[in-house]
């Protein structure tokens, strides 16, 4: 389940630029999605407060439907916790 939210702060411009809020499951802040200025390899959004490619926004497209993604500063912690184990495995 975290692998899969993990996967929304991938080729995510399209949901940043329908999304008011966004959050870093990084450095943990949350901030207006249209701070949000600079896309790695111009598809991945890059946090504005710490430079990594771990946004996700309040809005994510599911097939054809935009659905409201809640940006829970608990389920970031854990996500951040399991990003660190995946990256670990991953090198
Ligand atoms: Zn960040």
């Amino acid at each position: 389940m975290l692998y899969n939210i993990h996967k929304l702060s991938y080729n995510n411009k399209q949901e940043i630029g329908l999304s008011k809020f966004a959050g870093c499951f990084h450095c943990l802040n949350k901030f207006p999605a249209n701070e949000v200025k600079s896309f790695r390899s111009d598809k991945h959004a890059v946090c504005p407060k710490c430079g990594k490619d771990t946004v996700i926004g309040d809005k994510v497209i599911k097939g054809k439907f935009i659905l409201p993604f809640i940006l829970d500063k608990k389920l970031f912690v854990q996500l951040n916790e399991e990003y660190d184990t995946t990256f670990g495995l991953l090198s």
